[in-house]
């Protein structure tokens, strides 16, 4: 049997040579290191985790990313089991010791028969007789290749830089005081006249915002993030540092929008959200990425009207990052949709995190032993964590046609607002309310996520036992 070819061996790409390897697929995996480093890797080991070593929560009853850890658990997968294996105390936090998981990882891919390794950097797309491949190079993806995606994508296609706007749970907003409207009521492709969500600012709030923006700690960028900034991506507290009027005249403007609850007064700044996931469950701030510590956003950006509770599924952040536009470019299978058998996994399909990275190296390489086998394999469904991470990379998000040039698929962590809602049945005599429900929720939404899952993997189990 042919091979399937991995070109990179950290998280996604090793769980991907696993996973196909355990279907009976002959595997060869291109890691570069040693012969070619990045700027974040120390070490020539497989899975090297480059940062923190915490996978995070491991609770699979209300923590979304402690759900995917059970799905992965479910689907046998290599990181999961060498994180296990080398778990150090967390708390609740599934932590490990660094080297012993890399080893574990890199000493079962070099022991399984099926699976070769070759330590090489490659320079260009796999050429056409590997017929079955995946690109799982990371976020700082070689540069010869990264041009060579560019080149067969599109310049548009492939972001170097990313500059993330926060992103609010569109349950936690108070339409008390926000409003929906688009600028000039203007109805754009697919839109309603109605497509973003308003918070309005009187001239005392404005001038207080621009202040904590000025006074709010910044996170330093590192040395292999020097990057310089583009045009129509500043950080918001570099545009209040310009001046103070420059967010009200860029953002923050507040022309043509009239305040639904208070038409007759005309707000002096107006922050805009924009839906962010089919769903409807995710809002991100319009033209708000930043450079600001996390601890700082929170407490900044519930200074804005209309989202004094919010909560974030992700803040705002600004690093060097190879990634695609994978909503445009990816079919459902994590293929590339100009050419069948090219595959892509991990953070440079626009997931974020370890977890994510190695849960979505395990769903390409299912799907890229199923196509080398020739069995079909039903995607995941989107209720579960692995669906829900898959339906955002390739399908859930909108694309954003109002502002031309500007790319706005941000990667993300898994997180509930990725997930279809959920009716929580209410207790005999009793109204759930705010955190009591919220909890309610989460805790349907991983049982229902796990059930699913179980259901999903014994499903392609069956299809296989009966050929
Ligand atoms: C500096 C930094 C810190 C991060 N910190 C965290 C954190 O603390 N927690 C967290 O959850 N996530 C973190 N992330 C995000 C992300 O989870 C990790 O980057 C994760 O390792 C991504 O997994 P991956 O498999 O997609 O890429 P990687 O794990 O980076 O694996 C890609 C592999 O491809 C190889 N490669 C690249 N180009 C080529 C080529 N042309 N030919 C052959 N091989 C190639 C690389 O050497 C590498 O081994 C961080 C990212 C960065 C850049």
């Amino acid at each position: 049997m042919k091979p399937i070819h991995i070109i990179g061996g950290g998280l996604a790409g090793s769980e991907a040579a696993w996973q196909a390897a355990q279907a009976g697929v002959p595997v060869v995996l291109h890691e570069m290191r040693p012969v070619r480093g990045t700027d974040a890797h120390k070490t020539d080991g497989l899975a090297e985790l480059v940062c923190s070593n915490s996978f995070r929560s491991d609770d699979a009853e209300t923590n979304a990313v402690g759900v995917l850890h059970a799905e992965m658990r479910l689907a046998g997968s290599l990181i999961m089991s060498s994180g296990d294996a080398n778990q150090v105390p967390a708390g609740g936090a599934l932590a490990v010791d660094r080297e012993g998981f890399s080893e574990a990882v890199t000493k079962a891919l070099e022991a399984h028969p099926l699976i070769t390794i070759a330590r090489e950097e490659i320079t260009g797309l796999p050429p056409e007789e590997w017929d079955e491949a995946i690109i799982a190079t990371g976020p700082l993806t070689a540069p010869a290749l990264a041009e060579a995606i560019s080149a067969a994508t599109g310049s548009e296609s492939l972001a170097f830089f990313d500059a993330i706007a926060p992103i609010v749970h569109f349950d936690t907003i108070n339409l008390d005081i926000a409003w929906f409207q688009s600028r000039y009521d203007k109805v754009g492709p697919g839109g309603t006249g109605k497509d973003y969500i308003n918070c309005p600012m009187d001239k005392a709030q404005y001038e207080a915002f621009i202040q904590a923006l000025l006074d709010g700690g910044k996170t330093e960028f590192k040395e292999w993030e020097g990057t310089p900034y583009f045009d129509g991506c500043l950080p918001i507290e570099v545009m209040a540092e310009r001046g103070p009027e420059t967010l009200r005249h860029g953002p923050m403007k507040p022309m043509g929008l009239t305040n639904a609850h208070k038409p007759d007064e005309k707000p002096y700044a107006v922050v805009q959200l924009r839906q962010d996931n089919a769903l409807g469950t995710l809002y991100n701030m319009v033209g708000f990425q930043t450079k600001l510590k996390y601890g700082e956003q929170t407490h900044i950006f519930r200074m804005i009207p209309g989202l004094e509770t919010a909560e974030f599924a992700r803040l705002g952040g600004l690093h060097r990052n190879t990634y695609l536009n994978s909503p445009a470019l990816l079919d459902g299978t994590l293929q590339l949709k100009t050419r069948t058998g090219l595959r892509f996994a991990g953070q440079i399909t626009g997931c974020e995190g370890y977890v994510e990275s190695a849960a979505m190296g395990l769903i390409a390489g299912r799907f890229a032993a199923a196509a080398r086998l020739g069995r079909p394999l039903t995607p995941p469904p989107a209720t579960t964590a692995f669906g829900a991470l898959l339906n955002h990379i390739t399908g859930g998000h909108i694309l954003s046609e109002d502002e031309p040039g500007k790319r706005s698929f941000q990667p993300m962590n898994v997180n509930f607002g990725l997930f279809p809602p959920i009716e929580v049945p209410k207790p005999e005599g009793k109204r759930l309310r705010g955190k009591e429900k919220t909890l309610a929720k989460k805790r349907a939404m991983s049982a229902r996520a796990l059930a699913d899952c179980k259901a999903w993997l014994e499903g392609a189990a069956a299809e296989i036992a009966a050929e």
